[in-house]
């Protein structure tokens, strides 16, 4: 079992699809969030990594979490913006495997090998995206999916302790730090506890976004 980051979800045996274990899939992930919590700073480049932090197999399962690269939010607007933030955090993704705090952070270091190719891969997927690859249903699919008191609708808050983008799951560094599989609502309503200060819903307390949504 596996991982796939494909293209356009129409994968053949010798195409540039990004192909993982499980293992490499949460490595990739994991210096990925930490490094677009360093660089993302409109709202187009943190639905973006929102959109990656969902990707959690402690809570939807193991190999559950493959995507197309054309499924993120892309949006016409920003599109060139976008494509250069992704590559531009790929990149500072791979300054962050060499880097002994974050393996300390994370309580793991990286094979270099094993993430050179998943970094490769996915910047190579990132490049062949064109603005004529976007498909505006996907944006609003994924939009209509948040509910009101999501955090893309909230201000865009973070985990505490890692700095990530909080998904609408949470932070998946934290919930990977619980060790369990699979992690059980209830262990999540202990981590919101930690995330948000409270024991209610978002607070969107770490940003300056001014569009604070009544429910959160
Ligand atoms: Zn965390």
């Amino acid at each position: 079992m596996g991982n796939i980051i494909s293209f356009n979800h129409h994968v053949t045996a010798d195409d540039d699809s990004l192909v993982m274990s499980n293992g490499l899939t949460d490595v990739l992930l994991d210096y990925l969030l930490l490094s677009g919590a360093d660089l993302a700073q409109t709202d187009s480049e943190k639905r973006m990594m929102v959109f990656l932090g969902e990707e959690i197999q402690s809570w939807y399962g193991s190999g559950t979490v493959g995507f197309a690269i054309t499924d993120m939010p892309w949006q016409p607007e920003t599109f060139a913006a976008d494509r250069d933030f992704l590559l531009r955090m790929t990149a500072h993704a791979r300054e962050m495997t060499l880097q002994p705090e974050i393996h300390e952070m994370l309580g793991y270091k990286p094979s270099p090998e094993h993430i050179s190719y998943a970094l490769d891969g996915f910047s190579a997927l990132i490049t062949r995206m064109t603005a004529a690859d976007i498909q505006p249903e996907e944006l609003k699919k994924w939009l209509s999916y948040a509910e009101a008191d999501d955090p893309i609708y909230c201000g865009y808050p973070r985990c505490p302790k890692h700095k990530v983008f909080l998904s609408c799951v949470g932070c998946k560094i934290c919930i990977e730090d619980l060790g369990k599989y699979p992690v059980e609502q209830e262990d999540l309503d202990q981590l919101k506890k930690f995330w948000y200060g409270t024991d209610a819903a978002p607070q969107g307390a770490n940003t300056n976004e001014p569009n604070q949504s009544p429910l959160c």
